[in-house]
């Protein structure tokens, strides 16, 4: 499969289309911004790993009954998906306090929820992302009852999935965002990508950050860290 058009270049990704209508290419980029595109960096061999990382955890949802966009990798930093069209929410679920929720409710980071807590932002880069509740978005038509139901189902189950698979690995999953897609029949899929950039990981042991705060926060050691949950991942257990 043969990248055509450029269809849209984002922060961290470039989408083209290909001879197929109903299969995208994602072209990762090493290029990294924060707090809404204010802070802007590189961060070496992201693409790469954030591509293989998302690949990864994806099979294993799909595998575990979570559907979603791949189709296969095609190289360290392309992979073919399925073309959907984004359902406009970011899909937050948290198990510890940390970021905008220590901020907005005044909540010391990594204070543990008795339940995962999962919230949705509106995606859109012109108001600031801002967050919203159930009604909010059935008003808005972001989404249909129904769809909102499934979409917290699978947040839910992923956070599950994914919290146990960190933990095997000795890293503590903070919190995360994914995004659902309709396929061209409705259907509801995982979409986006799943990776340092997109999850809060601590070491369990240390709760050293190992995740897209090191650049947000300037802690220094951004690639090794990045590099460093890339080959816990990847190695068997
Ligand atoms: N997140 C993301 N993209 C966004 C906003 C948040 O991937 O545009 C991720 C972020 O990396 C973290 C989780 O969602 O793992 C919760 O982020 P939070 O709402 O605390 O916002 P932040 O502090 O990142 O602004």
């Amino acid at each position: 499969m043969e990248k055509q058009n450029l269809l849209y270049e984002g922060k961290a990704k470039k989408v083209y289309d290909t001879q197929d209508p109903g299969l995208l290419i994602v072209s990762y980029k090493d290029d990294a911004t924060a707090f809404n595109g204010q802070k802007k960096g590189t961060i070496q061999g992201k693409g790469a790993i954030n591509n293989q990382m998302s690949n990864l955890l994806m099979a294993a949802l799909e595998r575990q009954g979570v559907p979603t966009h791949l189709v296969r990798e095609l190289n360290a930093r392309e992979t073919l998906v399925k073309r959907v069209s984004i359902v406009p929410l970011e899909v937050i679920v948290r198990n510890l306090a940390a970021g905008s929720f220590s901020a907005r409710y005044g909540v010391e980071e990594g204070r543990a929820f008795d339940e995962p807590v999962l919230e949705f932002s509106y995606k859109n880069d012109g108001l600031g992302d801002p967050l919203l509740n159930d009604d909010h978005a059935l008003a808005l038509k972001l989404a249909t009852r129904e769809e909102l139901a499934l979409i917290r189902a699978y947040a839910l189950k992923i956070n599950q999935l994914l919290q146990k698979n960190w933990a095997d690995r000795g890293i503590i999953l903070v919190d995360f965002k994914v995004e659902f897609g309709r396929l061209a029949d409705g259907t509801i899929v995982l979409a986006d990508e799943i990776s340092p950039d997109t999850c809060r990981l601590w070491d369990a042991q240390t709760r050293e950050k190992l995740d897209k705060d090191r650049f947000r926060r300037d802690l220094g050691g951004v690639e090794e860290a990045y590099r460093q949950v890339m080959e816990r991942l990847s190695s068997s257990l």
